[in-house]
């Protein structure tokens, strides 16, 4: 199983790894707000990742490192 870890704090809630992920299992919070004020990504079902880490290659600010 891979690790996901997310630097909340740095995501900007642009959203492309939710859309990229093919697991569909990254969401942007709908309650949660990080220090900036975003609604910060957040995973549904760690279990479920593949680690592709797609969604660390397209986060423009290294919010997300992927282990395996
Ligand atoms: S590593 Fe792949 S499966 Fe896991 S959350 Fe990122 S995009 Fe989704
Ligand atoms: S791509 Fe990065 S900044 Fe954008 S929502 Fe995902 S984790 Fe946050």
């Amino acid at each position: 199983m891979a690790k996901l870890t997310i630097r909340e704090d740095n995501c900007k809630g642009c959203g492309l790894c939710v859309a990229v992920c093919p697991k569909k299992i990254l969401q942007l919070s709908k309650t949660k707000f990080n220090k900036k004020g975003y609604n910060a990504v957040e995973c549904t079902d760690q279990a479920a990742c593949i680690g592709c880490a797609m969604c660390a290659t397209m986060c423009p600010d290294v919010v997300i490192k992927v282990e395996r």
